[in-house]
């Protein structure tokens, strides 16, 4: 479907300088996203509005080029508005990371800016609100008087015609998405999470009322994939797994290495502080090691005891399981002190294995032989895993491969 822009819309970050219009154009992109939930079917829409950065080159990185969630080497700002033009949310992006989020600063309608009064709110702690302008091409034609000879003209001029206030947070948890609004009242919202999901697989915890409804926000929007509806479909087949299995799991916060970590003999996920409660990736890390435990014969406490011959293969697999959730672009396994050339090579078999991050492999074989060789690898030098325990040489990811062929929760947006 193509879409015309006949006002020549385009957004900025900051103050624009009306005689570089052409260059703001260049260096906007506004897209349609259309998202359908594969259970509910129900389809929800956005627009996804990104605005290149003084440092990104779009020479080398055309914005046409990149897509929702594959945002490459994209530095800028990627912002999603809803169909009434209300901003939901959006990312600070540097180099297709995301350093921060941003937020509506004031709840507001699409009235024009002359008749909108903006309000000031103070943005929280570490956070900071701006303005950032949308700009259109108001062109008026002059055709000549009847008889006489002549050209018709045109003319055009830049109005500012709105402003959305932003609060820009640091964040660098943010996986660059769209988060739905939530409240069930918009028949096109996707199904509110279930209140009670947690509920349903947790057993006595050490955690306060107040902790346990911070987790269970969290846990929520992991079983809503954070907005990314393939994400969701694949977390809410892990929790539909764990829930059948019977297993009650524990939560805690506790001293310990790391963020978070999955005691397969106690069947608890123990944070390290209060703060790892409100973390998706920490809990879709450990939700993983639960379902593991659920999914190999005889748990996996077998495999974390002794010389934990195995531990790196579950490690592995879970760092695998997330990155091609994530993308090759944002394949992170390797650790942050691998060399270029082990994360190149690591990105490229990424890329293979799921056909360009269209697909999701679902047979050992799909690995094009090279299984054994990134776990190796992995375990040689991705930093707070190399060196633990000792890779079993026959238990392949068969949790993993399990969760991709038993359901079909690739969409291509
Ligand atoms: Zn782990």
């Amino acid at each position: 479907m193509a879409i015309a822009n006949p006002d020549r819309i385009f957004a900025a970050t900051g103050t624009v300088d009306t005689k570089q219009i052409e260059l703001y154009e260049k260096r906007s992109l506004i897209r349609l996203l259309v998202f359908e939930d594969p259970i509910s079917k129900k389809r929800y829409s956005c627009f996804m509005v990104m605005v290149a950065g003084e440092s990104h080159n779009l020479q080398q990185s055309p914005l046409n080029d990149l897509h929702y969630k594959a945002y490459k080497e994209f530095t800028g700002v990627v912002d999603f508005y809803s169909m009434d033009g209300e901003l939901v949310n959006g990312w600070s992006m540097e180099k297709g990371k995301v350093v921060g989020s941003r937020k509506p600063g004031v709840s507001r309608t699409s009235s024009p800016i002359r008749n909108q009064k903006l309000m000031n709110v103070l943005p929280p702690e570490n956070c900071n609100t701006r303005e950032d302008p949308r700009w259109r091409t108001l062109c008026n034609t002059v055709y000549p008087i009847e008889g006489m000879t002549g050209e018709p003209v045109t003319t055009c001029r830049q109005e500012l015609y709105y402003v959305t206030v932003v609060i820009s947070c640091p964040d660098e948890d943010g996986d660059g998405g769209y988060v739905p609004p939530h409240g069930g009242t918009d028949p096109n919202d996707p199904e509110p999470p279930q209140q009670d999901s947690l509920q349903a697989i947790a057993k006595d915890t050490c955690l306060n009322a107040t902790q346990m409804q911070t987790l269970r926000n969290t846990f929520n929007s992991y079983l809503n994939g954070e907005g990314d509806l393939s994400w969701a479909c694949l977390h809410k087949a892990i929790y539909g797994r764990v829930l059948t299995s019977g297993k009650k799991i524990g939560f805690c916060i506790n001293t310990i290495n790391g963020s978070g970590t999955y005691n397969a003999l106690t069947s608890t996920i123990t944070y390290g502080d209060e703060l790892g409660l409100t973390r998706f990736l920490t809990l879709r890390h450990e939700f993983f090691h639960v379902y593991q435990d659920t999914y190999y014969t005889g748990g996996t406490s077998q495999y974390n005891s002794g010389t934990r011959t195995g531990y790196p293969n579950l490690e592995f697999e879970q760092a695998l399981f997330n990155d091609i959730l994530d993308g090759s672009d944002n394949a992170s396994a390797m650790g942050s002190t691998a060399s270029n050339s082990d994360l190149v090579e690591y990105r490229n078999w990424v890329k293979s294995i799921t056909n360009n991050n269209t697909s999701y492999p679902t047979q050992f074989s799909d690995f094009g032989g090279q299984y054994y060789y990134f776990l190796n690898k992995f375990y040689a030098i991705a930093n707070h895993y190399s060196g633990i325990g000792i890779v079993k040489s026959d238990l392949p990811p068969n949790a993993l491969l399990n969760i991709f062929n038993t359901t079909n929760c690739k969409l291509n947006y």
